[in-house]
């Protein structure tokens, strides 16, 4: 069955712009009568360790806001097989760069990501053989700096040059655009709504689905949570969980209003709620669902 999906990382509690992505990514889905699915991107599993139970609060909250999902809820952790053998019919080859050979190869401002110069793309097999005594090799597949033209629900036509990015990380670990590649191909994926931070990697996603033999799905970057610095919100920034939220006597109820009130859409208790209001409307127009959402503290 067609689906769209949230896959979110269990590695902190939900906060409302996560609660807000998912909520939208829901609405997404259901308002086109597609089925919707659950992932936890649980395969960086020192973070996922420091964090223990975060999973079942995380499906507990997307529950309680009204939001429904189909079939069982799919852990990364338990796939690496799947990402293998994914991966095997690519053209692939190990790197032994560290992050600062190739922060010093490359031109990208500080925290942007750094297109790779290709430095271990043309080492013969001595010079592998030499590196590999020193430290295990991560694992990258030949783009070549292909160009690629997405397009996004909102953002249009985004276009982006796909370097020889990372599938397998030193430690064996398959990497972020691999695994969610594979489960979204995999799972019959056809509509990808998430935060406008992913905008950027949803060309090299493209690229990789089309090398694997997948259908590319429909992209919808919605706008990121702020805090009143315009950072990225995060747990520090106060009482942004329904669980704080619920100590300030803020019901889930509320919480759901106001997720649909910073999206433009009609304020409703529950999922299911908001589904009923927006049926049959251009509600997807709404300007607020793609902007960032500033919150305040006292939010
Ligand atoms: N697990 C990713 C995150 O929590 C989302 C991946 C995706 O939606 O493609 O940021």
């Amino acid at each position: 069955m067609p689906a769209g999906r949230f896959a979110p990382s269990p590695t902190s509690d939900l906060h409302l712009g996560n609660l807000r992505t998912a909520l939208l990514s829901w609405l997404f889905a259901r308002d086109a009568g597609l089925g919707f699915l659950l992932r936890i991107e649980d395969l960086d599993q020192q973070r996922v360790a420091a964090a223990p139970g975060i999973a079942a609060h995380q499906l507990a909250d997307l529950a309680a806001l009204g939001l429904d999902w189909d079939g069982p809820v799919v852990q990364q952790s338990g796939r690496h097989q799947l990402y293998r053998d994914a991966a095997a019919g690519l053209d692939t080859y190990e790197c032994f760069c560290t992050r600062r050979e190739i922060a010093e190869a490359s031109q990208a401002p500080h925290g942007a990501y750094r297109p790779y110069p290709g430095t271990c793309a043309r080492l013969t097999e001595a010079e592998r053989a030499e590196r590999r005594r020193d430290r295990p090799a991560a694992i990258r597949v030949r783009a070549q700096g292909t160009t690629v033209v997405v397009h996004d629900l909102h953002a249009g036509e985004v276009c982006g040059v796909v370097d020889d990015f990372v599938l397998f990380r030193a430690d064996g670990t398959p990497a972020y655009n691999l695994a969610v590649v594979v489960d979204d191909g995999l799972q019959g994926v056809t509509q990808v709504c998430r935060g406008a931070d992913l905008l950027d990697s949803a060309p090299r996603q493209a690229w990789l689905a089309t090398r694997l033999g997948f259908e590319v799905p429909s992209y919808a970057h919605v706008g990121l949570a702020v805090n009143r610095d315009g950072d990225r919100l995060a747990k520090r920034d106060g009482a942004v969980t329904l669980a704080t939220l619920s100590l300030r006597g803020v019901g889930t109820a509320e919480v759901c209003r106001r997720l649909c009130a910073s999206a433009g859409l009609p304020e409703s208790d529950s999922a299911a709620g908001l589904l009923r209001a927006v049926a049959g409307t251009p509600w997807s127009r709404t300007p607020a669902i793609w902007e960032p959402w500033v919150v305040r503290p006292d939010q």
